[in-house]
């Protein structure tokens, strides 16, 4: 109960920081510590998951996965490859549910190999936990798998170059919805060239799986009036799955 509440505190906190500050003054209010230090109590790791229920053939697709992570982990198609220290391939359930691709990796997960750990990382997570899902239940992948030196776009021949990397990883985790975050992201999977704005507040497709897009973590940390729309769009993508 006591777990149960204290989740619930961070989803209302995270809601707040949305712009919905009239939510939750009684929960953070049983809650001083939390409420007083929003900051360290937000940037907590979720706690450690039960095993996951799996399909059939998980293991079948997680191995499948794990070799297209091998071979990514060697390429050196195009020319991130030169400067990157590890190629981030991809984190999370190989059963997910939900995917969400990122445009590619940053300093951070540059170093560590994982997508999304830095600082917009954080605040997916708390997107992420704000629908009712963990890190370890989604999927998480970016368009280059290499990081682009001081986080420029990537080139359309680097796009290219890893995009067979992210259609195998789409077919083998097989999401029943994807989440693009950020123009870049959603232009490259969508193969658009419309602004996010339009690209926003419609469902499209890739390979047959249904896809949203949303504004980047990063751009909301540079912009907080982006938090609710993107909040409306995490709603829609979690009644989606509701279905
Ligand atoms: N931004 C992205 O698009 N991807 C990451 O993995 C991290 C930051």
């Amino acid at each position: 109960m006591e777990k149960l509440s204290r989740s619930l505190v961070e989803v209302l906190s995270y809601l707040q920081d949305l712009g919905y500050q009239d939510l939750s003054a009684s929960v953070l209010a049983d809650h001083p510590s939390d409420a007083a230090a929003p900051e360290r109590s937000r940037a907590r790791p979720a706690a450690p998951s039960p095993p996951l229920p799996t399909s059939p053939d998980a293991p079948e697709r997680a191995l499948r996965l794990a070799e297209v992570a091998k071979e990514a982990s060697g390429c050196t198609q195009c020319r991130l490859s030169k400067t990157r220290r590890h190629v981030v391939f991809g984190s999370g359930s190989p059963d997910a549910d939900l995917m969400f691709i990122g445009e590619g990796p940053g300093a951070e997960e540059d170093r560590q190999g994982l997508p999304f750990v830095g600082p917009a990382g954080e605040l997916l997570t708390k997107i992420i936990e704000a629908i009712g899902l963990t890190r370890e239940e989604v999927y998480i992948a970016n368009i280059v798998k290499c990081r682009p030196p001081q986080n420029r776009d990537p080139h359309e021949d680097e796009a290219a170059a890893c995009r067979s990397f992210l259609e195998r990883q789409v077919e083998f985790v097989r999401p029943r919805v994807i989440v693009a975050l950020g123009r870049v992201a959603a232009q490259n999977l969508l193969d658009s060239k419309a602004p996010l704005g339009r690209l926003r507040g419609n469902w499209h497709s890739f390979k047959g799986v249904p896809v949203r897009a949303t504004y980047h973590p990063a751009a909301l940390l540079r912009n907080a009036s982006w938090k609710r729309p993107t909040w409306e769009d995490m709603q829609v993508v979690r009644d989606r799955l509701r279905e």
